[in-house]
């Protein structure tokens, strides 16, 4: 009965068999942190997406929506920091020659530990300039950044970097870890790898022409955002939003469609007054609360996580991580950040465009960069979710069967209907008719006679469809106070009761 025991492999075998997720290119023999969404995963995913969008744009009247391109001027990317930061550190096993990363083969205890003895040790090499600058930056940033740091430093010494961080945490991996995979202690010298997906623009294939598969979709928006203050002149507070795709290098793609290299995103960018950022973004973390209901996910799988100091980007005053449940363990499904105005001013120093805000009425010396909030949401992990979530297992008429327990409000199919029988043409014909007026009132629906009424009803019960109505003869007026009844039966509980076809939309849409 509880989701607990959910396996993430009933979720990927329902998940192909029924038709919502199969793996990338299968007939090649897959594509590793690539998924196709087959119809029922399209119409679910659809679902997520519009209902997300009424809430967290068409419901507002301070929402302005976006469809960026995915290819963007790669000058974009280095003002976000993800030319030169976006990076993971990986290494390959000497031994077996699978390469890890090596966040993940050490603690981060004894990661920081590594980046602190090479700072110090550069620390003592580096020329006193640079030195004063790193001390200074290092006041303000975390470790993470600091690694980040040591190495953007670095490179503008043009130090070769493979040879002077990476010996360090070869040594110390060589002494301390393990592989995985083969149980040497055998490492290469770790490098730094971009996880951006680069390409190339154009007929040539030079540095002069690199860009990049964006790797989220927030850029999209801040460099919109003085088209839509020129548009539609805008008071603050707010927000741009946008779905889309992003692309991702990932080194370990894993857990079905949690980690996946091209995934697709839902994005606030809400602007407002510095003095009034912590309104909006208790806001904001009421809205992805409401939309975590509304969608169905169970309040006991939800946590928050409020991110620590030292773990935030160095620019944010305050992150919650959104939590899951999920069969392999309680991750990250959403994020809320407060960014201050760390986005916008680094657009702005590297275009050389203002993205300053000044009201009407303003006097000019009032403009100022606006801070913002962002509520981002990915859809991949939140269908992850609600599919995990309601994946039940049951005993229903003395037989266990699996189901998913969807919210009606995203269920692919929203009602099936079914003749009693296949081979009576007038069971069958007013059977099409209540399907097709279904599908005209804007009804996701499905027709189905094939196989017997309990084999149909266990089809449905496991893509999640609410509601099954059936057409028998007393539709037909066999029993004449009966005339133009139908069954309906819940999902959930199996019972059946029989009402007017006249009063079916209504039913459906309570
Ligand atoms: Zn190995």
């Amino acid at each position: 009965m509880s989701t607990k025991e959910t396996t993430l492999e009933e979720i990927v075998s329902l998940a192909k068999r029924r038709g919502f997720v199969y793996p990338g290119s299968e007939i090649y023999g897959g594509l590793a942190g690539t998924f196709d969404y087959g119809p029922l995963g399209v119409a679910l995913k659809n679902n997520v997406k519009n209902l997300w969008w009424k809430m967290f744009v068409t419901d507002r009247e301070d929402m302005y929506g976006v469809d960026a391109a995915i290819l963007m001027n790669p000058k974009a990317w280095e003002a976000s920091g993800h030319v030169g930061g976006f990076t993971d550190p990986l290494v390959d096993c000497l031994s077996c020659k699978k390469r890890q990363r090596v966040d993940q083969l050490v603690d981060e205890k004894q990661y920081k530990e590594v980046i602190k003895q090479v700072r110090e040790r550069f620390l003592d090499t580096g020329s006193e300039d640079v030195k004063k600058q790193l001390e200074e930056k290092a006041v303000k940033y975390d470790d993470k950044e600091i690694d980040w740091l040591v190495i953007k430093e670095l490179a503008l010494k043009e130090v070769d970097l493979e040879n002077y961080v990476g010996p360090h945490v070869q040594k110390f991996l060589n002494k301390l870890v393990s592989c995985p995979v083969c149980g040497k202690k055998e490492w290469g010298v770790p490098r730094k790898f971009n996880m951006m997906f680069k390409t190339y623009v154009g007929a040539t294939e030079d540095e002069n022409s690199v860009s990049y598969l964006r790797p989220e979709t927030a850029g999209g928006m801040f460099v919109n955002f003085k088209n839509i203050i020129d548009s539609f002149h805008p008071k603050l507070p707010f927000g741009m939003a946008q779905i889309g795709k992003a692309f991702r290098n990932e080194i370990a793609p894993r857990d079905f469609v949690f980690r996946v290299r091209e995934f697709e995103q839902m994005e606030v960018e809400y602007f407002v007054r510095p003095a009034d950022w912590e309104k909006s973004f208790e806001e904001w973390q009421g809205t992805m609360h409401a939309f975590a209901d509304a969608i169905g996910l169970p309040k006991a799988q939800v946590h928050e996580l409020e991110v620590a100091d030292g773990d935030r980007a160095h620019y944010s005053k305050r992150t919650i991580d959104f939590e899951f449940d999920y069969p392999f363990g309680r991750k990250e499904l959403w994020g809320l950040a407060y960014r201050t105005d760390f986005d916008l001013k680094a657009h702005s120093e590297t275009s050389k465009v203002d993205l300053n805000y000044l009201e009407d009425g303003e006097k000019a010396e009032d403009r100022f960069t606006p801070h913002v909030i962002e509520p981002s949401l990915g859809v991949d992990r939140t269908v992850l979710a609600i599919l995990a979530s309601a994946y039940t297992v049951d005993e229903l008429g003395g037989e266990e069967r699996s189901y998913l327990k969807l919210a009606p409000a995203i269920a692919p199919v929203r009602v099936a209907v079914f003749p009693l029988l296949k081979n009576k043409p007038e069971l069958v014909a007013k059977a099409r008719e209540i399907y097709m007026d279904l599908k005209k009132a804007g009804v996701a629906c499905m027709f189905d006679d094939n196989g017997n009424i309990g084999k149909r009803y266990r089809r449905q019960d496991e893509i999640g469809t609410p509601h099954c109505v059936t057409i028998d003869f007393d539709t037909l007026g066999e029993h004449p106070e009966h005339k133009n009844t139908v069954t309906i039966r819940d999902r959930d509980t199996g019972a059946q009761e029989r009402i007017a076809i006249s009063e079916l939309l209504e039913k459906l849409r309570s």
